[in-house]
């Protein structure tokens, strides 16, 4: 089996590409940026890639396949790529992926992924199928949303049915949307990381994210949100911002990870391994409740370049969520068992 000097890590230039690249030549391997034609200059100033190759939209990845399998390249994923190219091209992939493929289903379906996380025993907001049951305050998500954009908090029935009048398509029919239970406390992004040749599940840090404008309304007092033109809140994240947690909620927070894990591996072939994160909003009552998890690196591990506190007593070196795919890989490659980490 070839060492990490002959095989190359590749991502689209976006999203956490910097660190991705970053943490794969601080493992020794050689680097691809694929970027989106325009794009290309913060990959090269960075000199995080040792190659760039510039594509005209997304989905042309699809067409540059043979060009990546000739120079070695192991893709790794990241929020730009399921999003944009699509779960089908990106199940169809027939690239080297770091990560397992077969999860991604139950991450972008939220009716079987909330059944795994409710069978993890992880808290979850309540959702409401029907409006004439809302009994408390909720939050409604549309599922084509770009960041959050158009969702809406409302208290009940007739609250909602004003509130969705104008989110009718061109041919006067709803947007698809979810209704979840509102819940008040604060939001926390855990960022985990699973690898299959140790089996350890390791903290790698925590965010919060940065939303606009919904991070600002309160600067706007509540007598001025009334008196001036309506202001909807979004969500539109526009950057992520470090935290630690207190370290009592370690424990539960250890436990949680692991179980959506063990879960994981019930329902489907190998489950999750790689980086992940759960989604969470932590209560005054100190209750989490998980509303999402994204079962690949999150830009909110992106403060984290030169390590996180968390990767610090760990490894005594910087550890970033992109290196530690790169030693995962790398690590599986001097095994001899490289295709324990590729789905
Ligand atoms: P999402 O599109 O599901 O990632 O949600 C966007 C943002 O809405 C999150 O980052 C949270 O700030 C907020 N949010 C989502 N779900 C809930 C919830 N159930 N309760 C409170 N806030 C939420």
């Amino acid at each position: 089996m070839a060492g990490s000097k002959s095989y190359k890590i590749a991502t689209i230039g976006s999203h956490s590409a910097l660190q991705i690249l970053k943490g794969a030549q601080q493992e020794g391997f050689s680097t691809i940026a694929i970027c989106l034609k325009g794009r290309e200059n913060v990959y090269r100033q960075f000199k995080v890639a040792d190659k760039i190759m510039t594509i005209g939209s997304y989905k042309e990845i699809m067409d540059i396949q043979d060009s990546l399998i000739k120079e070695h390249a192991i893709l790794v994923p990241h929020a730009s790529l399921i999003e944009y190219v699509g779960l089908n091209n990106v199940e169809k992939f027939k690239v080297p992926y770091y990560g397992n493929k077969n999860i991604l289903r139950f991450e972008s379906d939220r009716d079987i992924e909330r059944e795994w996380l409710a069978n993890a025993g992880l808290k979850l907001p309540k959702i409401f199928n029907n409006p004439k049951d809302i009994d408390r305050a909720v939050i409604v998500k549309f599922h084509g949303a770009k960041g959050g954009k158009g969702y809406f908090l409302a208290k009940n029935e007739k609250d909602f049915k004003e509130k969705m009048k104008s989110h009718m398509t061109a041919n006067n029919e709803q947007e698809k949307y979810v209704i979840q239970e509102y819940i008040v406390g604060v939001p926390m992004f855990i960022h985990y990381f699973y690898s299959p040749l140790t089996e350890e599940l390791e903290l790698m840090g925590f965010d919060k994210r940065y939303e606009s404008n919904v991070d600002s309304l309160g600067r706007v007092s509540a007598r001025d949100q009334i008196a001036l033109p309506k202001i909807d809140p979004s969500y539109v994240i526009v950057g992520n911002i470090p935290i630690v947690v207190r370290e009592s909620f370690l424990p539960l927070i250890m436990e949680m990870g692991e179980n959506v894990i063990k879960e994981s591996k019930k329902i489907t072939k190998g489950g999750l391994w790689g980086p992940f994160c759960l989604e969470t909003i932590m209560t005054p009552e100190q209750e989490i409740f998980t509303f999402e998890i994204s079962a690949r690196i999150v830009a909110g591990t992106n403060p984290y370049i030169n390590g996180s506190p968390y990767t610090w007593l760990k490894y005594d070196e910087p550890m970033s969520t992109g290196r530690r795919i790169a030693r995962d890989i790398k690590q599986a490659i001097t095994a001899g068992q490289l295709s324990r980490v590729l789905g």
